[in-house]
Formats: C-alpha cells, structure tokens, sequence
C-alpha cells in the first residue's frame, strides 16, 4: 500500500539559492524516496498539489518558477545576469530560455539525489529539458518513478489562474473562491501579505496557455512512450486531487 507520511514542511534552502546554500534542516533519508515529476497546464493546482505530496510522502518541492521568483526578490547587484535575463521572460510570461534553465537546474544536482526524494513542479517543461534531466539523473544514478500529469478543461484553468494569491512570505498558494485565506489578502500560516504573481494577469495567461501548448504538452507524449506517465483529473478540491493522486501511485506500485 502507498502511505503519506505527515511530515513537516520541507525547508528548500539549497533549491531557492543554488551555489553552496545547504538547507538547514539535515535532509530525511527516506528508505524509499519519492522522485516524482508534475505535469499539466498552468492553473491546473500542480503547486498545491506538490505541497500537499511534499507533505504526505516527504519529498522537497522543488519548483524552479519559485527559483525566478526567489531571485526577484535579491537586489539587482546579486542577481546573475542569467537571472536577470530570465525574469524579464518570465515576466512577460514567457518560458526562459532552456539553457538558463538547465544551468540553473544542474547547479543544483544535488536536490535530486536527497535521500528525501523530489517532487519537480514547472521543470522539465520542453522535450529539450526532459532529456536533460534524464542525463542529470542517470549521473546522479537516480530514477524517475513517475510522472503525475494533471488534466483539468481550459476554462476552468483560466478561473483558477486569475484567482490565485500567493504569499509573498512562505510561498502558500491561495485562491479568493476555492482556498481563501481566513483574513482576507493574509497568509493562514504566516501571517504576510498575499499578491497576485504578475504573470497570473489576463495578458500573461494567454502567452503563458500557448507556449503550455506548444513546448509542454509535447512531454506527455514523450513520458508515455517510456511507461512512465500517470493521468489525474484535476476536477474537485485540492484534498480530492491528492487523495486521487496517491491512488494513481498506489495503482502504479501495485
Ligand atoms: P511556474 O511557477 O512554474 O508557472 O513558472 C513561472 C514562470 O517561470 C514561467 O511562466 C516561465 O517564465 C518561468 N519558468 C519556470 N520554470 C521554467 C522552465 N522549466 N522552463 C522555462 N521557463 C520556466
């Protein structure tokens, strides 16, 4: 049987920062750690969902979108100029461009061999990255267990891009309809104030729906020829989705 195993929130000091940052936590050693990817469009709950497995089975969520976001926040003089470039892209809800993405990621190699396992959110997202990630895991001598792909129609994608709220603290993901916050634009957990990320406006959803289209969608294709593909509707509360989730693994280790 596939268990959850209540753990506590995952500190992801070494995948925000990159270079030598070590997270302060010591990592778990988990007897069989999670190495899962999350597909689906944007909007469709994969970061809800990657905290609630990151809680349930203990692997680090690991989402280089938060990267961006972290390097933001670093006055301009301590951003590398990779970073630079990569936020203007992203703010116009462009994807960056592989190989920033890729430098980024091998730089941080050692978040996929924690003994904790990993659950990547937003990475890979093009075929390019999927094959580099493959050759990153194999140096790592690591596996992919799965590839959890959320489906969910367009127009519920949209509804629930436009009312997402993150904290600008903690990084909890919110929404005004479907999670809301207890007081309404602060943080349930640690009290700061939420924001919309710039690239959940209107004009950011439609680049950021068609470059979904043509670069990630192409990666299902390309996780179902290696049998590694596992389909979750996306529909219902976010507790429905990974109760769903953890079935769909279950039925896959069974
Ligand atoms: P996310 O939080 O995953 O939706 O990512 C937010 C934004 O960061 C995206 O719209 C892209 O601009 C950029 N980004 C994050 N991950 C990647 C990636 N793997 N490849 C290219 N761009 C990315």
């Amino acid at each position: 049987m596939f268990k959850a195993i209540m753990q506590v929130k995952s500190d992801r000091t070494a995948w925000l920062k990159g270079g030598d940052a070590r997270c302060k936590m010591a990592s778990r050693k988990l007897a069989h750690p999670h190495r899962l990817v999350l597909l689906g469009a944007p909007g469709v709950g994969k970061g809800t969902q990657a905290e609630l497995l990151s809680e349930g089975l203990g692997a680090c969520h690991l989402s280089t979108g938060d990267i961006f976001r972290a390097a933001k926040t670093l006055d301009a003089c301590d951003r590398t100029p990779n970073m630079t470039n990569a936020l203007g892209y992203m703010s116009r809800g462009d994807l960056v461009p592989d190989e920033i993405v890729l430098g980024l990621v091998a730089e941080r190699s050692g978040c996929l061999r924690c003994r904790g396992g990993f659950l990547l959110d937003g990475f890979p997202r093009t075929v390019a990255q999927a094959e580099a990630l493959e050759e990153v895991l194999r140096k790592q001598k690591v596996a992919l267990e799965a590839v959890l792909s959320y489906d969910l129609p367009l127009e519920q994608v949209v509804a629930r891009l436009s009312g997402r709220r993150i904290c600008s603290v903690c990084k909890s993901v919110f929404h005004v309809s479907t999670r809301p916050p207890k007081m309404s634009g602060i943080c349930d957990h640690c009290g700061a104030a939420l924001y919309q990320r710039e690239d959940d406006r209107p004009e950011s959803i439609r680049v950021r729906m068609a470059a979904y289209e043509t670069s990630t969608s192409p990666l299902s294709e390309f996780y179902r020829s290696k049998g590694l593909l596992v389909s979750v509707s996306a529909e219902g509360t976010p507790e429905e989705i990974f109760e769903r989730s953890l079935k769909a693994l279950d039925g896959r280790a069974g």
